[in-house]
């Protein structure tokens, strides 16, 4: 056996014994039936961890405008943006996404995760990489991985007086960009944009928004928490992705011209790939222009967090102060959380993933709750009652 063969199956059995190794449930996902699905065995379970934020993966009008497109335009694209990859889906994606977030040009990768890698580590390491970026600890993995290599500083979590600290001490002579996100989709907490900008801006740094968490649901026509705080002007960069709220596939960034034409003939994460499908590229485009004037949509998916925020809460379920969709009730252990989640799924039919290390810092491993605008009373009081009964039960054995 290969030494690293060895160091894997160790790896995997320490995993299984804290609880943290992933398996992932067979779930068959029908489109008209969101936010039930049926386990391979016929039995239906309710979804209520989903990133399809607004539901919208099954809808007729994404349905219908990939299907056209694979009708007439078959199914991969052929190539790289740059080699044959390109169509008219493409360009018109990034034009509405522009749009959308008034800034002069985006960019479309083939998730978001590839656009905050990529778009990051080109940027720093533009200039002779004479660059120091400043982290939100609490940013995400992919951005983490787009700094790797960087001059980093990295500051409390939401907290611009720590980001100014930072910044002032910082070399003067070295470009800075300040990196954070909007809404975090762990503890569903929200970023002060505007104060975080005033402080980037009085230090003449760049800002860089992951809003991965907040297009399609924040904002007047769902540009994200930037523009429902009414500051889209003061983020040079937004990212996001079209794989969550627009029941989609597929990242982007967006913002100043000379940007993201640079971007777009130097980041290695775009140029070296094959490009979205174009049936995806037509599907994300119809879901972004609906969307954008779906306001009623919109106002049903706060109401459902709200509800289900205070249903938690009346039933004496502790959940984190989230000031977003993002519902996270802490259990605080990884083997507890699992199976409190087993449970949930084996007895009451109900999908609630366990979030657990490195996801989140150990002990506070938690689930996550999103709810959509498909789910009803009715599935929103049986879920509740359900985690507060079993929540009762496996801490009853644990006390005992
Ligand atoms: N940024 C954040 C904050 C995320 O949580 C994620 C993934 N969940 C991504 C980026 C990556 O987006 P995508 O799923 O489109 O790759």
């Amino acid at each position: 056996m290969h030494p690293f063969q060895a160091y894997c199956q160790d790896a995997l059995a320490r995993m299984k014994a804290e609880g943290r190794y992933r398996t992932f449930a067979e779930l068959v996902k029908s489109r008209r039936g969101f936010p039930r699905y049926t386990t391979p065995e016929g039995r239906e379970v309710v979804v209520w961890s989903s990133n399809d934020y607004l539901g919208l993966g099954g809808s007729d009008i994404l349905a219908r405008a990939a299907q056209e497109a694979i009708e007439e335009h078959g199914v991969g694209s052929g190539g790289t943006r740059n080699i044959s990859g390109n169509t008219p889906f493409h360009t018109a994606l990034e034009r509405e996404l522009a749009a959308l977030h008034q800034k002069p040009a985006a960019l479309v990768f083939t998730s978001g995760y590839v656009a905050n890698q990529a778009a990051l580590g080109t940027i720093l390491a533009s200039m002779d990489g004479n660059w120091q970026v400043f982290s939100d600890e609490k940013n995400h993995n992919s951005m983490i991985v787009g700094m790797k290599g960087a001059r980093k500083a990295i500051w409390r979590h939401n907290d611009a007086a720590h980001l100014d600290a930072l910044l002032s001490a910082a070399d003067p002579a070295v470009s800075k960009l300040v990196a954070f996100e909007s809404v975090y989709s762990m503890d569903g907490d929200i970023a002060p944009i505007a104060e975080i900008i005033a402080v980037a801006k009085r230090h003449g740094a760049l800002t860089y928004l992951d809003e991965v968490h907040a297009v399609g649901m924040y904002g007047p026509h769902g540009a994200g928490v930037a523009e429902r705080d009414g500051v889209l002007d003061g983020i040079d960069i937004v990212q996001g992705t079209l794989g969550k709220a627009f029941g989609c596939h597929g990242g982007y960034v967006a913002g100043d011209a000379a940007v993201i034409d640079w971007l777009r003939s130097a980041a290695a994460g775009f140029i070296f790939t094959t490009s979205m499908p174009p049936a995806i590229a037509a599907a994300a485009l119809a879901s972004v222009r609906h969307v954008r004037g779906a306001h009623d949509l919109r106002a049903r998916h706060a109401e459902r967090a709200a509800r289900l925020k205070s249903a938690f809460r009346e039933a004496g379920v502790a959940i984190l102060p989230s000031t977003s969709h993002i519902v996270p009730v802490p259990v605080g252990e990884a083997a507890l959380c699992r199976e409190v989640s087993r449970r949930l799924f084996d007895a009451h039919g109900i999908y609630a993933t366990p979030i657990n290390y490195p996801t989140v810092p150990r002990g506070t491993e938690r689930l996550r709750f999103t709810p959509t605008p498909l789910h009803g009373d009715a599935e929103m009081d049986q879920a509740v009652a359900a985690v507060a009964q079993v929540l009762r039960d496996v801490r009853g054995v644990a006390a005992a």
